[in-house]
């Protein structure tokens, strides 16, 4: 654990843009994007991989809706995106900690696209800043 890149992206000790955060998910732009959207969504405990979450743990829902307020939020929830879990080597699973992929826009308005995520993360700066003020 001590070794995982996305714990350390959790705890803050890696930097990532992050999209969104709450008790128990984090989600933040793919480093190598294979689309204009391309988000990963991962449970902020460190699971390595999809088999390993206990039957009946609410962790995938969660991940879920996460996943289609993001894809709302960045206004391609009814144009379209993909998500799935890599689930180990022969799945192509590379970070073993468990995680999501949305990935969208490869066909059209990239542009506006970037404008939503960008303006997301800049929303969340200036939301983190005026807390601080308080
Ligand atoms: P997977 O193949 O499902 O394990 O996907 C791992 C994903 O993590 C890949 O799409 C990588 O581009 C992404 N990734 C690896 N390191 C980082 C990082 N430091 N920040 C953001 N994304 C990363
Ligand atoms: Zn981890």
């Amino acid at each position: 654990m001590d070794e995982c890149i996305f714990c350390k992206i959790i705890e803050g000790k890696v930097p990532a843009k992050k999209v969104f955060e709450s008790d128990r998910i984090v989600a933040f732009l793919d480093a190598n994007p294979a689309s204009p959207v391309h988000i990963l969504v991962v449970p902020r405990e460190h699971v390595p991989t999809l088999n390993d979450i206990p039957d009946g743990d609410p962790i995938l829902g969660e991940m879920a809706t996460v996943a289609r307020m993001i894809a709302r939020d960045l206004g391609v929830a009814e144009s379209g995106y993909r998500f799935f879990i890599n689930v180990n080597r022969g799945g192509g699973q590379v970070v073993f900690h468990l995680h999501a992929h949305l990935i969208a826009g490869n066909d059209f308005g990239t542009l506006f696209i970037h404008m939503g995520v960008a303006f997301s993360i800049l929303w969340r700066k200036l939301l983190r800043l005026v807390r601080r003020d308080r």
